[in-house]
């Protein structure tokens, strides 16, 4: 699907509304407020484009602020992996690096403000009593009987339980609005929980913590926030969102939601993701097969394939999930023009040209990039040993099969036309060794006498090869839908991760840099991967060259 240049998303039209109407006198102020309890996935890339989009596209301000209110599942090292994976998606907050714990105060003042008015009153219910009070969407609920406590009473416990006089879970602060309402995120909700727990950044300093709807309103109306953009299952709270903010009479931003973006044959889901880095099923967040972005940044995606892709897919109100192969297309686009191309043999066999000299070693030209010819070229070693692709030759090949067999001559791209004369095999039978003739008169990759082959293939030269560790990944799941499972680890691919141990790679490439990207001739995209030693390169598959998967999309068969 392309976009039509003037395409606008609904967002897009509801800010260029405002801005004519004057609404925020012109301004646009967006931030992406993620909670530090996991690392940032592929939907959270979508929202980080979204808001940081709309914020350059109309010369406003992005701020990123963690929603850091619940000390429980929130962790020190997840906010530097988010701040480090925003940063790498290319948002760029400025100065606005901001914490929800920083207004922790303010929110608290803020609580005393709405007690003063008779809005808010402490209630000594328990969770268990709250929920059963809470009526249905048909039942109206029941109003507490600590409901009509003064001003003073309220002003007077509100502060004990600040100060910790009273155990987790005693008591609560609940806003009084109306016990009846339809939308049940207004009857009289909870504002405040007594949690003695230790919050990563503001220690022990508090014991009672504000909850989500609270907070995530004031956090936006303290920082000025136009647009607060949120995914639709905060449809719900936007009453009550309103509803603090008018009663507090301060700064109202315009909440706006969008459909959450899911991708097929993944999860976005922080708790799913959590549950398989804590259970090992993969290895760890960065996990090349997962769409965190960290996992992705090791796989070898890079950002600008991200924003296109998310870009790409569009902003919408219904829920919709995304096809993998849009994903692998926008990285392949990207890479094509960027990535210098490079040979690599990842399941080697041995071939012995009998005709060349022993001892002779001849550097080969080869092109980096066939799509940008500014990239140059490289020369590549060739000698009397060199390795071809195992599955390049068949000892018995079908009529189509044009790469080498008995008796057949390929190329081999930009070197020679070699003819296979004999097979060497092991005591099982296994091909070890083949013996072929190379002819000098075709250096270059072509024939004076016109002479044509069929088949072209890429080789190292043995005695100057690179050994390395290459890392094969398909997708983690085996069914588009995996959410939608009892029990998504049983719908895991067993054979999602393989890897190679023995390698053959052409030596340039010991001096591969950790950000760089290449193609390996007719296998694929690749990177170096962390894991990487001086003497043994660890290379990870980004995405094969040809899209076999959308084929398999197209006819309805990845779906069986
Ligand atoms: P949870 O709140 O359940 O922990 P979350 O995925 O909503 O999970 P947040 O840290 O709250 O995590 O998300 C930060 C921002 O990213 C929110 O504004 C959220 O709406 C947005 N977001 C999360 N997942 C997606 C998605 N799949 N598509 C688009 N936006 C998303
Ligand atoms: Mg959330």
């Amino acid at each position: 699907m392309s976009l039509e240049p003037d395409y606008k998303h609904f967002i897009q039209r509801i800010i260029e509304d405002d801005n004519l109407s004057g609404k925020f006198e012109g301004r646009v102020h967006t931030r992406f407020p993620p909670e530090p309890n996991a690392y940032l996935h592929i939907g959270h890339a979508k929202s980080v484009y979204l808001n940081y989009g709309l914020a350059q596209q109309f010369s406003g301000k992005f701020n990123l602020r963690f929603d850091d209110t619940n000390p429980i599942k929130e962790e020190a090292k997840f906010v530097k992996a988010i701040i480090e994976d925003v940063r790498w998606l290319g948002a760029d907050w400025e100065t606005r690096l901001l914490f929800a714990s920083d207004y922790f105060q303010q929110l608290y003042d803020l609580a005393l403000v709405l007690i003063n008015k008779g809005r808010a009153f402490v209630c000594d219910q328990n969770a268990e009593d709250i929920r059963k009070t809470r009526g249905t969407l048909k039942k109206p609920g029941q109003n507490s009987p600590f409901r009509d406590r003064s001003v003073n009473e309220n002003l007077n416990l509100f502060e004990q339980m600040r100060r910790g006089d009273f155990p987790d879970g005693t008591r609560t602060l609940r806003a009084k609005i109306d016990m009846a309402h339809p939308n049940l995120n207004m009857r009289d909700p909870v504002i405040y929980r007594i949690l003695h727990a230790s919050h990563h950044r503001t220690g022990n300093d508090w014991c009672i913590y504000p909850l989500y709807d609270w907070a995530h309103g004031l956090e936006d109306s303290i920082e000025k926030i136009t647009h607060s953009i949120c995914t639709l299952e905060f449809e719900d709270h936007r009453l009550l969102y309103d509803w603090y903010l008018e009663t507090l009479d301060v700064y109202r931003p315009q909440q706006i939601e969008f459909a959450r973006m899911n991708v097929s044959y993944t999860i976005t889901s922080k708790r799913k993701l959590k549950q398989l880095v804590d259970t090992n099923q993969v290895d760890g967040f960065d996990d090349p097969r997962l769409l965190t972005i960290s996992g992705l940044r090791r796989r070898g995606y890079t950002p600008a394939s991200i924003k296109n892709f998310t870009e790409n897919v569009g902003v919408s109100k219904r829920d919709n999930i995304v096809e993998m192969s849009r994903l692998e297309h926008s990285i392949r686009q990207d890479l094509n023009k960027r990535a210098d191309r490079a040979f690599a043999v990842l399941n080697p066999l041995k071939i012995v040209l009998t005709n060349y000299p022993d001892d002779k070693t001849e550097m080969i030209k080869a092109v980096n990039n066939p799509e940008d010819s500014d990239r140059g070229t490289r020369e590549l070693p060739f000698g009397k040993e060199i390795f071809i692709e195992r599955d390049d030759f068949m000892e018995d090949p079908p009529r189509k099969f044009f790469r080498l067999g008995p008796g057949r001559e390929v190329r081999l791209k930009y070197a020679y036309y070699i003819t296979c004369h004999e097979i060497i095999k092991n005591s099982r039978g296994e091909i070890v060794e083949l013996r072929c003739t190379y002819d000098p008169l075709t250096k270059g990759g072509s024939a004076p006498d016109g002479r044509k082959v069929k088949g072209t293939i890429h080789w190292v030269s043995s005695r100057h090869a690179l050994r390395a560790e290459v890392r094969l990944f398909d997708r983690l799941f085996t069914v588009p839908h995996p959410g939608r499972e009892q029990d998504f680890t049983t719908v895991l691919n067993p054979d999602s991760k393989i890897i190679l141990m023995n390698c053959r790679l052409e030596p340039a490439l010991k001096n591969a840099g950790l950000n760089e990207h290449y193609q390996f001739e007719r296998l694929g995209y690749f990177i170096l991967d962390p894991d990487s030693k001086a003497d043994r390169p660890v290379f990870n598959r980004t995405v094969p060259l040809r899209d076999s998967w959308a084929k398999l999309e197209k006819q309805g068969q990845a779906n069986k």
